[in-house]
């Protein structure tokens, strides 16, 4: 067990690993962040920050040797790296599922194989391939890099075959997933904790809203069956065990017309979705995530209040800061930002959530105080 006073790693430096290290210093824990940029949203507040190269293995090493416990906040950190660091103390979850998550074709595979329901998909590596494949899964599909894709990027949407040959070359020569379009009703997730001893726990169903790819507002309680609710933890659960899940992982799916759950993604750490958990739950998927990974107990996951987020992104600065104090003035809304300096397009650089008596009027309060930013 790793107990408060203890130091964890983190390799990444996002918004993801401030949320986490903001909760592991709220405990009593000490945190050192890895990633080859400076300043950043971990390791401002974090207690140090090294700054290399993930392929830097002597860098890797000496960070691994001075924590007791490693977690990583973003899934693209390369497997040699947590490979070294794994050598010198525990990696949580553990290298083999950053292997599998980290790539759409061993995730797709992974769960297919163990029967979770996914769309149809190929495998793509040539432009014969990617007809073929077009031939048996029909249009529209998406293709998909196989590597390092987020957010939508490196996905085209194949609509007809006269598509094909663009959607190819946008791969630039990398190897690729090629989807069945889904026409899903809404796009749902369930972000869970598995501890040392197998015991699981889970949010519940929450709902997501996407504009051009990116997360743009997330709720709970989902509207949802009973029905669907109970296979979407079922299935977040059978994931987790299937993978020896120690930490948290968050499982996207789509939800068809006809109430079908297909699981689009898994994230293996906290995800945007959940960030919605910090302020409206009794354990945030935070504190799950160093309590899973410290070997600690689970915490309970109740929703205080039904609760909407908003993510704020680059674009909103496009006309200079945004009006904070216009949005606070909604009482019931809580800001998060992630100390990030430069406000790109798209760029996620915080979060609003807003906590109600009906998640209708969570949804309503969390974009109007959006909307006030302006
Ligand atoms: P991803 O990066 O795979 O999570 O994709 C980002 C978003 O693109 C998803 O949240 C969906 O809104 C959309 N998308 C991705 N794959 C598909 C698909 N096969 N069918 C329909 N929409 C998709």
């Amino acid at each position: 067990m790793v107990l408060p006073n203890s130091t964890i790693g983190v390799l990444g430096s996002g918004q993801l690993g401030r949320m986490f290290a903001i909760s592991a210093r709220r405990m009593g824990y000490r945190v050192h962040t890895f990633s080859p940029e400076s300043d950043t949203p971990t390791g401002q507040v974090a207690d140090f920050e090294i700054c290399a190269e993930y392929q830097d293995l002597d860098a890797v090493k000496k960070f691994a040797k001075n924590v007791d416990v490693i977690t990583f906040e973003f899934e693209n950190v390369p497997f040699e790296t947590v490979e070294v660091a794994e050598k010198f103390a525990p990696v949580r979850p553990n290298g083999e599922i950053l292997h599998i998550t980290q790539n759409r074709l061993r995730e797709k595979t992974f769960l297919a194989q163990n029967g979770f329901p996914v769309t149809p998909f190929r495998h793509v590596k040539t432009l014969n391939e990617l007809q073929k494949s077009i031939e048996e899964i029909g249009a529209p599909a998406v293709l998909k890099t196989a590597g390092f894709g987020y957010d939508g990027k490196g996905q085209t949407k194949i609509k007809s075959v006269g598509d094909i040959e663009t959607a190819f070359a946008n791969l630039n020569g990398n190897e690729a997933v090629l989807e069945a379009f889904v026409e899903f009703e809404k796009e749902v997730s369930v972000v869970a904790a598995r501890d040392l001893r197998g015991h699981f726990a889970h949010y519940g169903v929450i709902e997501n809203v996407h504009a051009n790819h990116i997360l743009d507002v997330s709720f709970a309680p989902a509207f949802v069956s009973k029905k669907t609710e109970k296979e979407a933890v079922e299935i977040a659960r059978e994931i987790l065990e299937k993978l020896d899940v120690i930490g948290v992982l968050c499982v996207e799916f789509f939800l068809t017309k006809d109430e079908k759950l297909l699981v689009n993604e898994l994230a293996p750490r906290p995800h945007n979705s959940g960030h919605l958990t910090v302020d409206a739950c009794v354990t945030s998927q935070f504190e799950q995530q160093l309590r899973t990974v410290c070997g600690l107990p689970l915490g309970a996951t109740d929703l205080y209040k039904p609760a909407a987020m908003a993510n704020l992104l680059g674009d909103l600065w496009e006309t200079g800061e945004p009006n904070w104090q216009k949005a606070l003035q909604f009482p019931e809304v809580k800001l998060h930002l992630y100390g990030k300096a430069e406000a790109r397009s798209g760029r996620k650089m915080g979060h609003l959530t807003a906590l109600s008596e009906t998640v209708e009027e969570a949804i309503k309060v969390v974009k109007k105080a959006r909307v006030a930013l302006k």
